[in-house]
């Protein structure tokens, strides 16, 4: 068969035309419709009743919108035991049969798209273009992934066997792992590592972010009504104890993490720590990701892809822009044109289509947020920041900044949120820049606008990065196009939507015959 990137019949998703009103007329009364459910996560399997309800907030107005009950010690046990027990069964099944089930459960995410975007808005506050994307990309991970299945799980490799033996090389399921997903992307990113455990022949434990559980016990839901039995794959509902609880475990044979770095080492630490099993870790961490503009960039190009890379999803993305570097001789002009972009931009409550910017996660995010940008001001760095509408005053709003300064190594940390860094380089400065850039130890997404050759050649041998966007924004990376995932601080690889990404939650088994 043909490699699973260019497989024939895998298309990605069409998604949704919003700008074609006989779409969006039915899909803003489905939205409208769904808006009044309220809708509850629980662990798929329950040791014991009852537990704590915890209300979802929602982002742009701080009200519940649904609740849920985290999973206990006992529910986390029970999962773990009955994962285990179901795994080799769900391993035998082989690759063709899995890819039919992932398959069927991303027509039925398809199929229940509206339900899904009226979540991702309520609970993670995105606006509706973003959450037609992220179903999307759910879509597209599960199909991907089912084609890996299908061309790397069915009939075992033969290998040369020059002594006259028969050498036979198979993948199967590591076991039971462990999928540990972020609020930012709480359908694409909560199924897309979940879907390539899966079709790699493993059980899965999906824990989704505890700020956007509802929308990751809807798609479990879904993926249950496709056929996937509920041992193979459960929802494990619960804050970063569950995590830990699920990672220090050593019947848990690995685990898939997308969140900070921080978190990333500590669950290295944590199946370090563990008697009688080496546990595999596949971390997809933070960014301090930056764009670099020469003065042959267009700038109405530049302006586009700038706003767009800083500011769509809220700054909310592992791959947005945090800093921009602007040569010097053109930077005044390119400040003036993305300050007006900067301008236009519309924040307010995602359930308008016209919102550009919707809220931050919660008030932890937003409080986080704001200081940076206090600590900057007081610091004496330039400052400019877009006026809140009214409607924001109750939500999680931060207002959209852009702060000037002097290196990309004056910001601490990443700042996951709409601010936006722009530092001034002189013409014959773009090593410094590289040097600075990969003295962060971050190595997620860089962007370059230039239309010279020798400079995109400079910056691609140089930058140790895993996204390199040229001449367009950063962010959106496509399954199967632009498979996506850092280096460094910024994960450990593969990358998701990428050739090489299932085979990381496989382990090989090879059998030799004699005659
Ligand atoms: N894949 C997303 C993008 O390209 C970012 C994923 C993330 O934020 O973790 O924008």
């Amino acid at each position: 068969p043909l490699p699973a990137h260019i497989y024939p019949n895998r298309r990605n998703s069409a998604g949704v035309d919003l700008a074609d009103p006989l779409v969006w007329g039915p899909l803003s009364e489905e939205l409208a419709e769904w808006r009044s459910t309220t809708p509850r996560a629980t662990p798929t399997l329950r040791a014991e009743r009852g537990g704590k309800r915890h209300p979802v907030l929602a982002p742009y107005s701080g009200r519940p919108v649904g609740e849920w009950v985290a999973a206990s010690d006992k529910d986390v046990d029970l999962a773990i035991a009955r994962a285990t027990a179901a795994q080799p069964t769900w391993d035998a099944l082989g690759g063709e049969r899995r890819a039919e089930l992932l398959v069927a459960a991303s027509d039925l995410l398809e199929e229940n798209t509206a339900r899904l975007i009226d979540l991702c808005r309520r609970e993670a506050g995105k606006s509706i273009p973003d959450a037609v994307l992220e179903v999307r990309e759910a879509v597209d991970f599960l199909r991907y992934y089912a084609c890996e299945a299908r061309m790397l799980f069915g009939a075992p490799q033969p290998l040369p066997g020059p002594t006259g033996e028969q050498n036979l090389l198979r993948l199967h399921g590591r076991g039971v792992f462990a999928t540990i997903s972020p609020w930012n992307f709480p359908l694409a990113i909560f199924m897309g590592p979940t879907a390539a455990a899966l079709a790699a022949g493993n059980a899965v434990l999906a824990k989704p972010a505890e700020q956007t559980p509802l929308i990751a016990a809807l798609a479990i839901d879904l993926a249950h009504q496709a056929g996937i039995p509920k041992d193979v794959l459960q929802l494990v509902p619960g804050d970063g104890s569950v995590g830990a609880a699920l990672t220090g475990d050593p019947r848990i044979t690995g685990v898939a993490f997308t969140g900070s770095t921080n978190t990333a080492l500590a669950i290295n630490r944590s199946l370090a720590a563990r008697d009688g099993a080496i546990g595999t870790l596949i971390a997809e961490t933070g960014g301090q990701n930056a764009m670099i503009v020469d003065s042959s960039a267009l700038p109405e190009q530049v302006t586009r892809d700038v706003v767009s890379s800083a500011f769509q999803s809220a700054g909310q993305r592992c791959s947005a822009l945090r800093v921009l570097y602007l040569q010097e001789d053109v930077a005044d002009t390119m400040l003036t044109m993305i300050k007006g972009a900067f301008e236009a931009l519309v924040v307010g409550d995602p359930k308008h289509l016209s919102t550009d910017v919707g809220p931050v996660i919660d008030a932890e995010a937003q409080g986080k947020l704001q200081a940076h940008v206090a600590e900057m001001a007081e610091a004496g760095f330039p400052v400019w920041r877009l006026p809140l509408p009214v409607e924001c005053k109750d939500g999680h709003f931060v207002a959209p900044t852009i702060i000037e300064v002097g290196s990309i190594l004056d910001i601490d940390e990443e700042q996951f949120g709409p601010i936006l860094h722009v530092v001034r380089y002189p013409a014959d400065g773009l090593r410094q820049v590289i040097d600075d850039i990969n003295a962060t130890g971050y190595g997620l997404t860089l962007g370059l606008h230039s239309r010279i050759v020798e400079t995109r050649q400079f910056v691609e041998s140089h930058a140790r990065v895993g996204n390199f966007y040229v001449n367009r924004n950063q962010i959106g990376a496509v399954v199967g196009s632009q498979p996506f995932g850092g280096e460094g601080l910024s994960g450990t690889g593969p990358k998701a939507g990428g050739p090489h990404y299932v085979t990381r939650f496989a382990t090989e088994r090879v059998t030799t015959i004699d005659t």
